[in-house]
């Protein structure tokens, strides 16, 4: 069975809307050691069935897919969870999937509870940017809204994290109870850390059971908040073609400082769409707000060649839809299962 090794063997990956697919999330784990209200609060559990060990794809099944996914041209790799950091080997992973050929940037998301002992050997071994989950500065707060977390430990982690030299940035989901008076503090607290403060926009997943419309702060809120009190943003350009699905806006005062906005809900980012996502268990996701997936852990454990990969790949990437339909119909799926 021939093995895809080379960069770009063929037509890169384009859907019916002419979105030129180049970022692949991998979730490497569906397990998380915190249970965050708005993701995978405590009560949610019994719904929830994690996976055994054994149905998670092994690093020599996801290394394959990757560089079938890099001979396609995916040119980005985002590691995510459940937490990413909690599985085992998740330095060797990284390692392994840095050196893939064509896989240019490897980054991950986590919640930092780990990253203060990991930020030195992840970077060692390729990785280039962390996005850490920040919700608040208040630590009896960040206890309520993780459960489990400690917000001392993801604060180290950050600044482990920017001493390591990998680029990072914060992640807040805005909800008004947990950090609508913190909007500002979060921005200046992530600058000061050297970090750039990102916001994204509380969405329902779970089939909705967690969400509630009006806990939610809109981008345009956002902004307005920020903007009173520290003046005009300026939207950014995208930097890069792989670039996320955040919009970056400038400090006109203070141009070093930058703010993203993920802003699924009221100003979405769809047409702009460039990534897959790939589950633990080898399911890939074309969208997040759709529950529909082809199983390409299928194909790597009954002998399918790379050739019956990119096959289930461009018909994932036909059946691509134009747009999640979010305030329609929720996708079933969990959150801690496909990983942001
Ligand atoms: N455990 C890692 C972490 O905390 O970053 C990675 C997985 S987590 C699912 C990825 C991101 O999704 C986090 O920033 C988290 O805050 C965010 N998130 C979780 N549930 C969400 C929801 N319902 N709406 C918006 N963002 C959500």
């Amino acid at each position: 069975m021939a093995r895809l090794h080379l960069p770009l063997l063929r037509d890169p990956l384009v859907d019916g809307f002419a979105r030129r697919i180049r970022y692949l999330r991998v979730s490497v784990t569906d397990r998380c050691n915190y249970r965050c209200s708005y993701c995978m609060p405590e009560e949610l559990e019994d719904r929830m069935q994690f996976q055994p060990r054994s149905a998670v794809l092994t690093f020599e099944e996801l290394e394959r897919i990757v560089s079938v996914f890099a001979g396609l041209g995916v040119r980005k790799i985002r590691l995510t969870g459940g937490e990413p950091t909690v599985r085992q080997g998740i330095v060797e992973l990284v390692r392994r999937i840095a050196a893939v050929p064509g896989i240019e940037q490897i980054v991950m998301t986590t919640n930092g509870h780990l990253l203060a002992e990991l930020a030195a050997p992840l970077r060692a071994a390729g990785l280039a940017a962390v996005n850490v989950s920040v919700d608040t500065l208040d630590a009896a707060r960040f206890r309520t809204i993780t459960s489990r977390g400690d917000l001392a430990r993801v604060l180290a982690g950050i600044d482990a994290a920017v001493a390591a030299g990998l680029s990072v940035k914060t992640n807040a989901v805005a909800l008004a109870e947990y950090n609508g008076d913190e909007i500002v503090a979060l921005c200046e607290d992530a600058w000061r850390r050297g970090a750039v403060p990102r916001f994204i926009e509380h969405m329902p997943m779970s089939g909705g059971a967690i969400y509630e419309q009006a806990r939610g702060i809109t981008a345009a809120t956002i902004r307005r908040t920020l903007e009173a009190a520290v003046g005009p943003l300026v939207p950014d350009e995208p930097i890069g073609r792989d670039a996320g699905p955040a919009r970056y806006w400038t400090v006109v005062a203070q141009p070093a400082r930058r703010v993203g906005i993920i802003s699924a809900m009221t100003e979405h980012f769809c047409d702009d769409c460039n990534r897959l996502r790939l589950t633990a268990t080898g399911d890939l996701h074309a969208c997040l707000g759709h529950d529909d997936a082809t199983s390409l852990r299928q194909i790597v454990r009954s002998g399918g060649s790379d050739e019956d990969l990119v096959h289930a790949i461009d018909s994932t990437v036909t059946g691509k839809r134009a747009g999640h339909v979010f305030a329609e119909k929720p996708p079933s799926k969990h959150m801690i299962g496909i990983g942001g």
